[in-house]
């Protein structure tokens, strides 16, 4: 499966935010607070006022590399969202959100998503008890997302188990340590997740 596998260090300084793609790294030795011009050769060039269209493009790319997903992918979640009731910026965050690598990341297996996507890609879980590597499987409430017991044997997840007691995870979700295996309590509202995006933008570049 495709994915980006340049500098992702890059991709915050071009948006200009932390996007957080790097896991606790990003807590202690973050390349953007030491280095905030834009990539490339004009990154110093003085900044030139954005346009609207410049502003919802950048906002696509923020959700869409915050999420670790290329653009094919995000379009067919985009119109995913957009044929779903309700507000079409608000499904699209559910349903990057019910990814299943978001979903890994977000119950504490793995430290970024990057890693919760290699995590899957190698076989790891199983949801509903049927073994699952796709990343982009989206996932429903009441699903059980499992590491598998081959892989409950692995040095990873016996020190990962040790770590889970001290990460939080959000109210929409539940975990058992024990059993190394979470669930979907409820697909999030727009409230339950604290994301600084302005998903309208998203949809207004979509819909332009
Ligand atoms: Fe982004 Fe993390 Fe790199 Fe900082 S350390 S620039 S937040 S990926």
């Amino acid at each position: 499966m495709a994915r980006y596998t340049g500098p992702v260090c890059r991709l915050c300084r071009r948006e200009g935010v932390k996007l957080f793609l790097k896991g606790d790294k990003c807590m202690t030795k973050c390349t953007l607070e030491r280095r905030s011009t834009k990539p490339g050769q004009h990154g110093t060039s003085r900044a030139r006022k954005e346009s609207g269209y410049s502003k919802q493009l950048r906002e696509k790319q923020r959700v869409r590399r915050t999420y670790g997903i290329l653009e094919r992918q995000f379009v067919k979640h985009f119109g995913l969202a957009a044929t779903r009731p309700g507000k079409t910026s608000e499904n699209l965050l559910q349903i990057l959100e019910m990814r299943l690598d978001n979903l890994v990341y977000r119950l504490g297996f793995a430290d970024s998503r990057a890693q919760a996507r290699q995590l899957v890609n190698h076989g790891h879980f199983a949801v509903n008890g049927r073994k699952t590597d796709i990343p982009s499987f989206i996932a429903k409430p009441n699903d059980v997302i499992v590491v598998r017991d081959r892989s409950k044997t692995l040095e990873y997840f016996k020190t990962r188990a040790e770590l889970l007691s001290q990460k939080g995870i959000p109210t929409w979700l539940s975990l058992d340590i024990n059993a190394l295996s979470g669930r979907v309590v409820t697909i999030p509202s727009r409230a339950d997740l604290e994301l600084p995006f302005d998903e309208q933008m998203v949809v207004e570049y979509y819909q332009r």
